[in-house]
Order: C-alpha cells, then sequence, then structure tokens
C-alpha cells in the first residue's frame, strides 16, 4: 500500500531525516533538496545495486566517472547547447515565467491571459571557467551523465580491448535548470542519473533493446518496485528525440500521477557520429550536425571487411532521485495494530535498509548491558553488511516503532538476560514483530541470513 500523497512522504523524509529542502534556514532553494543521514545510505544503496547488476553481475559493461564540468565543444556537438531547451512564456502582469506546456492560455499564478509568445529556454547551468569571464570560456555543468561517455568511447575501447556489443555505465550528478520544479524530489535542479551507453552491430539494435527493457523492468522489481506497478509508453514516432529510432519510458505511479521514471532510447549512431571527425566517410544513419573540432574517428573496424562503422547505442537512463522516490513509495504502508494503533512501515528490501540492524541496550545506564550492546555492534559492523546502528535510547517500544518507520529489518535488545544468563539476544522483526532469542555467537550468522532475504 504506497502512500496516499505526496506530503506523507515529504515529512516523513522530513521528520526521520531522509530529505530535507536544501538550504531551509534561508527559505530554501526552489527544486535543490539535501539527503540526510537515512537518505544518503538509501541512495548509496540503490546505486550500489545499479553499479553491481550493471558492471559486476556482467561481463560485457565497464565503469567510468567523468567530470562534471563539461567543456563547451562537447555539448555544443552533442546537440545540446541549440536544442536542450523548453519554450517558455512570460506573464507580462505578474512577471512569472512558465513551460508553454503548462499554460493553457492563462498565468497559473495570477490568470492573467496576458503573456507573451512561448521563447526556447536553455536548461543548461554555464559557469566561467577560469580566471577571466570575457564570455568566450565558459563550461557547462553536465546536464546528463551520457556525454562523458561518448567522448572516453575510445579511450575506454583501447584500453580495455573490448569488442561490440558492450556498454560503459556511468552514475553521477546532472544538472538542469528546470523552469518548475516541483513534486519534490521528482523534478529538481541537481540530481542523479545512472545510465548505460550499450554499443551494438547495427541490426542488432532491436533485439537489444528489446532486452535492456525487460533486464531494467526486472531490475526494479528486485528494488522493490514490481513488475505490476510499472507500465512501459512505447514513446510514438511524432513524440521521438530526433536522433531516437525507438523509445521506451518506464512509467511510475508517483504520488502526484504516473511519469517517467527511465527511459530506455535506442540512439542509434547519432552520439558517436556527432562526435567523429570525418563523418562523410563513415555512412552514418542518424543526422548529425557537421564536426569541425574533433580529432577522433568514433568507430570500429569490421573485422571481416576491414570498412570502419559507428556502433549503435542502446541507452537505459535512469534518475536515481526518482528511484528512491519511486522506492520508498512502494515500501511505505501503514498497518493498524490489534491494540487498535497504527504503525507506519518502511518495508524496504533489505539491501536498500539504509540501517540494517539497530543494537539497543534495555538499559542505557547499565555498565554491563550498554557495553555487551556496544560490543554486538562492533562484531555485527565488522561483518561489512552495511550500517549497524547503536542507539541507546532507552524506551525499546519506542525505538522499535521509529526503525518501523525507517525500514530497519531488525532490532537487536540486549538486556539482563543476555549478560547474566545465557548470552542470548533478542531479535525483532521488522515485517512480523515477531521476536526470537538467538546466541550471541550465532548472530552474525543469523543476521546475515536474514538480510540476504530479498
Ligand atoms: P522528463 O521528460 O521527465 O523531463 P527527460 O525525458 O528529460 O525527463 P531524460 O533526459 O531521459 O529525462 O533523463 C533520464 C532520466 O533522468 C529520467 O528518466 C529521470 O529519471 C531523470 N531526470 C531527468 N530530469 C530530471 C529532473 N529534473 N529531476 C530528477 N530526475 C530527472
Amino acid at each position: 500500500m504506497p502512500a496516499k500523497s505526496m506530503d506523507e512522504l515529504v515529512s516523513l523524509c522530513k521528520r526521520r531525516g531522509f530529505i530535507f529542502q536544501a538550504a531551509d534556514i534561508y527559505g530554501g532553494s526552489q527544486g535543490l533538496y539535501d539527503y540526510g543521514p537515512l537518505g544518503v545510505e538509501l541512495k548509496n544503496n540503490l546505486k550500489a545495486a545499479w553499479w553491481r547488476a550493471m558492471v559486476y553481475e556482467r561481463d560485457d559493461v565497464e565503469g567510468l566517472d567523468t567530470t562534471l564540468l563539461t567543456n563547451r565543444r562537447v555539448l555544443q556537438y552533442s546537440g545540446h547547447e541549440d536544442t536542450f531547451s523548453d519554450p517558455m512564456v512570460d506573464c507580462r502582469q505578474c512577471k512569472n515565467r512558465w513551460r508553454a506546456d503548462l499554460v493553457a492560455g492563462k498565468c497559473p499564478a495570477c490568470g492573467s491571459g496576458d503573456l507573451t509568445e512561448p521563447r526556447p529556454f536553455n536548461l543548461m547551468f554555464r559557469t566561467a571557467f577560469g580566471p577571466v569571464d570575457d564570455g568566450t570560456s565558459h563550461v557547462y555543468l553536465r546536464p546528463e551523465t551520457a556525454q562523458g561517455i561518448f567522448t572516453n568511447f575510445k579511450n575506454v575501447m583501447d584500453s580495455t580491448s573490448r569488442r561490440l556489443p558492450f556498454g560503459i555505465a556511468q552514475m553521477g550528478k546532472a544538472f538542469r535548470n528546470e523552469i518548475t520544479p516541483r513534486n519534490f524530489i521528482f523534478r529538481v535542479r541537481e540530481f542523479e542519473q545512472m545510465e548505460l551507453e550499450f554499443f551494438v552491430e547495427p541490426g542488432e539494435d532491436e533485439e537489444w533493446h528489446r532486452r535492456w527493457l525487460e533486464a531494467r523492468l526486472d531490475w526494479w522489481a528486485e528494488q522493490g518496485v514490481s513488475r505490476e506497478a510499472l507500465s512501459v509508453y512505447d514513446v510514438p514516432a511524432d513524440e521521438l528525440a530526433h536522433y531516437s529510432k525507438a523509445t521506451y519510458d518506464i512509467m511510475y505511479p508517483f504520488p502526484h500521477g504516473l511519469e517517467e521514471l527511465e527511459g530506455i532510447a535506442n540512439r542509434l549512431d547519432f552520439d558517436l557520429g556527432s562526435h567523429s571527425k570525418n563523418q562523410d566517410e563513415l555512412d552514418l544513419t542518424a543526422r548529425v550536425g557537421s564536426n569541425a573540432d574533433s580529432n577522433a574517428r568514433l568507430a570500429v573496424r569490421n573485422p571481416e571487411t576491414g570498412n570502419w562503422f559507428v556502433p549503435y547505442v542502446i541507452e537505459p537512463s535512469a534518475g536515481v532521485d526518482r528511484g528512491v522516490l519511486a522506492v520508498m513509495n512502494e515500501a511505505y504502508r501503514q498497518e493498524e495494530l490489534d491494540n487498535g494503533s497504527t504503525r507506519t512501515v518502511l518495508g524496504f528490501k533489505p539491501h536498500l535498509a539504509p540501517v540494517k540492524a539497530a543494537v539497543l541496550p534495555l538499559k542505557r545506564n547499565h555498565e554491563g548491558i550498554v557495553a555487551k550492546a556496544r560490543a554486538v555492534k562492533q562484531e555485527l559492523q565488522a561483518l561489512g553488511l552495511g550500517r549497524i546502528l547503536y542507539e541507546h535510547t532507552g524506551n525499546i517500544g519506542k525505538g522499535y516503532r521509529r526503525h518501523d518507520e525507517v525500514g530497519t529489518p531488525m532490532c537487536i535488545t540486549v538486556d539482563f538476560q543476555t549478560i547474566e544468563q545465557d548470552d542470548t539476544v533478542t531479535v525483532r522483526n521488522r515485517d512480523t514483530m515477531a521476536q526470537e532469542r538467538v546466541p550471541v555467537p550465532e548472530l552474525g550468522e543469523f543476521v546475515r541470513g536474514r538480510l540476504s532475504l530479498d
């Protein structure tokens, strides 16, 4: 049972330390959010799961980490300087600026119909490079991670001796000066992407496109966003970007509506072709602007004919922040308990849970219990399973509730029986609320086993 409204999630995120509005002590920056103590863990866990699935568990993908500050030429030849814009209208009355497609003839703020004609507004953040800002030496904050992959195509090929089909994966920050950031972390101005550029021989592109769609749907299910919750939008030809032969959007019912979680595009030879020199020798399919500055031919040689050709690209591109929002929304549930109270639970898959286990001493000022609880925490932490939290709140019942609400799969309580009788602890299960005694020497294996039950 997902959250009933975005407000429910926003308030939980703030109360428990997942996500805060950036610079809120100064009134906040619109479209910017900071990840708090639990949010950073959740986000890192989601990214780690993506990297595992896309790089480690495959033998045909390499990773990469390229700069955020991006050479102007890259975004000139990628087409972003010319086309990466939304048409905007200004309200002459109240001076607000709106995306043209959101305005039905009237200003959403003041209701005036006195609007300008739509004008393009470039979404890229531009900044000065070097000590003199004379207007000619600027760079951009990257609007997507993909371009760093394309410009390193030859470096990766040459240094790893890869052959087609193979992919390059990258995740990290992207920046877009969205006109109307909204819906919490769904549309923001600084976000993270997880992108794969998968290079294939022309002719094999459609088959790989389908395969990647299936692989990505399966991956989201492993993160707790079930196949039933997702739908696939096969973008119709008249809505496709000019370089795209076909695009599948993976759609998720966010609290504010059905929207894109991830896009999977067949980009033909547009990207590598755009960044290549001597394009007229390459027999390109996509329509590219001519490139006078590149010193590289981003192509591969057909081993049989010896001819050069430009690989096609299949691009699964997912938003980390939208992923966090979907995962939280799917995990959220409120339960009526037998005693008439309700509890809120984030039923995260264990690999995503920000805290894997919380260790709680029954008495916070009892030396023996506290020392034992600290030792248990250290031992579990050393297993490398993720964050194990030692927490002496003094109120075990409240501790359980709080950990239900942030999705901690289990709480471990150290009490008098532990230190005086049998060296066992109580392990309380987040989902069933069942409690069982586990001998401390067996605790590591017990916790490991519980966390691997995805
Ligand atoms: P939209 O149509 O929603 O603006 P897009 O089609 O422009 O998205 P892409 O350029 O395909 O998005 O980017 C790939 C992914 O990056 C998207 O599926 C989304 O998850 C994420 N993303 C894009 N823009 C934003 C944003 N402003 N805030 C958060 N995530 C974003």
